[in-house]
């Protein structure tokens, strides 16, 4: 089979011709750019699964867009998700070993990355210091992905001047605005609707998954995927359809995988799996797209618990099915459940119990809201308005790396009276702080 990459224009069915040639004409004095993106895995959460659609896009703009990935030992990764849990708020002690090792790890990733782009897009706090060990000659953007709402103040301040060495930083939400002497924008993460992952799939193709992995069938499904990660409270997620199904009989699955980067995986799957059941099924299979889309689309309800979540995808994968989604109240999700409407928000295990059983025993609302839920996500959270956005920030780069004029060419985003104004620019009392 002759593999296509997916380009702007697919998308017109969903965006319009209009967005699509407003994006080919912003586009168009960017051809031949040359962008490179580090992150810090290639599978496994968020941020892989955007920068995966994303570059593929941007590369058919003719914007030649790379994406390499760090390389650490299994002690730097255990530091970084350390560090990771401690900007959302955990404690973290940054011992001289811990320092010495996260450091060095970068250092050595500078010596085998040679850069000559024009922009250098550097995504979460891991590869963060790679900035230090450059001759800047081109704007180098830090695209910070995590709930930053209550970062740890010690080592939100070691990374303080790493930041400012930067010329802008992308923040998922405007909650997550800090006290930086660079310019910040927002940006909304976005789905790929393309994807095996998102794409519809057949009766058949959909029971054949489940048949696969015994996934019943016989009673309405709960399902939650996630990474194997305190912040997505797995086991609020348990308690809380214990409690439901006194009232209502359904079955969980709570679907997970594991990302390189991310040494807590293994650990927090070993303590749930005590938790399981006939009706609580804890599966690792979360790498298998088609069964990710699946459960995401045969689900009565999708949940996402989460404590902390810097956007969520989750979320969005699932209304982009038209399945109502209960979600934590916390962070990104906030911007794209409308409570009541298009899903439910929720903030302790017994709303999240109550919401699923009337969920569950209401198919009507379950229908209204997954139809309305996926209109929000065709509005927008699909990958256009996300690199619509890029393209934005790439135009309004000035010689000598200077941000100007992006809050003029930022398309417009359909604000909602009852729903978080996703303000995409800089808050004006925020650039000067
Ligand atoms: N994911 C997956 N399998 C899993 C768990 C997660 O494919 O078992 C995917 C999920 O579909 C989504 C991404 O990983 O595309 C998770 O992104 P999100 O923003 O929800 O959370 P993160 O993991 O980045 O914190």
């Amino acid at each position: 089979m002759e593999y296509i990459p997916i380009r702007v224009q697919d998308y017109a069915p969903f965006v319009g011709d209009q967005t699509v040639e407003r994006i080919l004409a912003k586009a168009e004095p960017l051809r031949g750019l040359h962008v490179i993106n580090f992150n810090s895995t290639y599978y496994g959460g968020g941020v892989a699964e955007l920068l995966s659609s994303m570059t593929i896009l941007m590369n058919g703009l003719s914007i030649k867009t790379g994406w390499r990935v760090i390389q650490g030992s299994p002690d730097f990764f255990g530091i970084t998700k350390k560090m990771h849990n401690a900007l959302q708020g955990m404690g973290f002690k940054f011992s001289r070993i811990k320092r010495n090792i996260y450091e060095s790890v970068i250092a050595e990733n500078s010596i085998r990355n040679h850069l000559d782009h024009d922009f250098v897009i550097v995504h979460d706090p891991q590869p963060l210091p790679l900035i230090r060990h450059y001759k800047k000659k081109s704007p180098w953007v830090w695209r910070c992905h995590i709930d930053l709402s209550n970062p740890n103040r010690d080592l939100w301040n070691y990374f303080v001047p790493i930041i400012e060495k930067y010329d802008a930083a992308v923040f998922s939400i405007p909650e997550y605005a800090q006290k930086l002497n660079i310019p910040q924008v927002f940006f909304l993460p976005a789905i790929d609707p393309f994807t095996t992952k998102n794409r519809l799939l057949t009766d058949r193709e959909m029971d054949e998954r489940l048949c696969h992995y015994n996934i019943p069938t016989d009673l309405p499904l709960v399902v939650q995927v996630s990474r194997f990660d305190p912040w997505k409270d797995p086991k609020g997620v348990i308690k809380a359809f214990k409690l439901a199904r006194k009232e209502v009989d359904c079955t969980l699955v709570l679907l997970g995988n594991f990302a390189s980067d991310d040494p807590e995986g293994a650990e927090i799957y070993e303590s749930l799996v005590k938790s399981r059941e006939e009706r609580i099924l804890i599966l690792p299979n979360g790498d298998d797209t088609a069964l990710v889309n699946t459960l995401q689309r045969r689900a009565a309800v999708v949940l996402q618990k989460s404590i902390r979540e810097g956007f969520g995808l989750t979320v969005t994968e699932a209304m982009w099915k038209g399945t109502p989604v209960i979600g934590g109240n916390v962070g990104g999700i906030r911007y794209q459940i409308r409570d009541g409407e298009t899903g439910f928000l929720v903030s302790s295990i017994e709303e999240a119990a109550a919401r699923i059983v009337q969920l569950v025993k209401d198919r009507k609302l379950r229908e209204e809201m997954g139809r309305k839920a996926r209109a929000v996500v065709a509005e927008k959270f699909l990958l256009t308005r996300y690199v619509e956005q890029y393209l934005d920030l790439f135009n309004s780069f000035e010689p000598h790396f200077e941000l100007k004029g992006i809050f003029d060419r930022q398309t417009a985003f359909p604000a909602n009276d009852s729903f978080p104004d996703p303000v995409l620019k800089c808050p004006p009392a925020m650039k000067s702080r």
